[in-house]
């Protein structure tokens, strides 16, 4: 039974805090173990998390590798084999680890096969629906690996929305990483679309009216577009280079070499204009700012009300 389970999570960023939030409300109704302990690489922010929320706060790794199971929510999947690594001696037998990174699936695979070798079972638990979504706990969970009832139940306390199960081990991140790419590919083609217009004459948010009416819509058309670009508060919360990591994922672990470099094809078109972005605009700006630079290339800027011309 998930209630007498023991739960630790690493990783308290932008998603992860609202994930251990939701968390600790479930140790608190009594369906995980109390409390829920949580670890971060900056202490200072498992403390404020403690106090806030009536988690433990682990001091070190070794404070929570004897958890029945252990979360990580980390940059990448670099950062979680490193972590996997260090704590493999003192994990115990039997005990689950899931992975809520969007992570490499190769990668993944190896982690999964290192957890094994001590007894640990792992599946990969990539989420959709931002901090906002870990806030309320309203996530979308790509789940692969054997899912058995205990994770089943842990991933529910934070994936209200849906849980999809996906295939393997490793299959989750590959359909996460894919999702990526349609978010910036969608993301890409309403900014350039509306710079097309408004270059044309037509006020961003005119033409939104319109195309959020009809078959061109998108959730960038509905939601990301307006409530972050033509407001210019490029705040939605997720940086620049995740993204550009999730895309390079589907690009170049997903697509063969020949096909990742075909012109026409529009998955890598995506991952090149990223890298400039990401180049232009840091690694920790907000992924919304790729419009940013597709305005920046058209000297135009799109706001609330006609868009306006930028000279360089
Ligand atoms: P953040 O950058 O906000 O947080 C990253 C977390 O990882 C922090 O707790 C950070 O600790 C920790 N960390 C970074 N490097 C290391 C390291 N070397 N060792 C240990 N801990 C480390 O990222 P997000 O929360 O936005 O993203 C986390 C994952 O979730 C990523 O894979 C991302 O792609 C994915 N994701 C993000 C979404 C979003 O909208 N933000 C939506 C869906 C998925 P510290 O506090 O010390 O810096």
């Amino acid at each position: 039974m998930s209630n007498e389970k023991t739960v630790a999570f690493i990783g308290l960023g932008a998603m992860g805090w609202g994930i251990a939030t939701n968390l600790a409300a479930a140790a608190a109704r009594g369906d995980v173990a109390s409390p829920v302990t949580v670890w971060n690489r900056t202490s200072a922010k498992a403390e404020r998390h403690a106090a806030a929320f009536g988690t433990r706060c682990a001091r070190t790794l070794s404070d929570v590798s004897r958890a029945d199971v252990i979360i990580t929510c980390l940059p990448t999947s670099a950062e979680v084999a490193a972590i996997v690594a260090k704590m493999a001696p003192e994990l115990k037998a039997g005990s689950l680890w899931i992975d809520c990174t969007s992570g490499d699936p190769n990668t993944t695979r190896e982690t999964a096969r290192a957890l094994e070798r001590v007894g640990v079972k792992m599946v990969d638990s990539p989420l959709s629906g931002g901090p906002d979504g870990a806030k309320t706990g309203e996530l979308t969970a790509m789940v692969g690996g054997d899912v058995n009832r205990v994770a089943q139940s842990i991933i529910s306390c934070f994936a209200k929305k849906k849980i999809v199960h996906c295939g393997p081990i490793g299959s989750g991140h590959a359909v996460k990483a894919v999702n990526n790419c349609l978010n910036a590919a969608h993301l890409i083609v309403g900014g350039e679309a509306l710079i097309a217009l408004a270059k044309w004459g037509v006020q961003p948010e005119i033409a939104l009216n319109a195309i959020n009416a009809s078959s061109g819509r998108s959730l960038q058309t509905e939601v990301r577009l307006p409530e972050e670009v033509l407001s210019r508060k490029f705040d939605y919360g997720f940086k620049l280079g995740l993204m550009l990591k999730d895309v390079r994922i589907a690009v170049d672990g997903l697509l063969s070499a020949e096909e990742s470099c075909r012109e026409d094809s529009i998955l890598p078109l995506v991952k090149r204009l990223l890298e400039k972005s990401t180049d232009e605009q840091g690694y920790d700006a907000d992924y919304t700012r790729v419009v940013r630079t597709l305005e920046l290339g058209a000297g135009i800027e799109l706001h609330q009300g006609a868009a306006t011309t930028e000279h360089a």
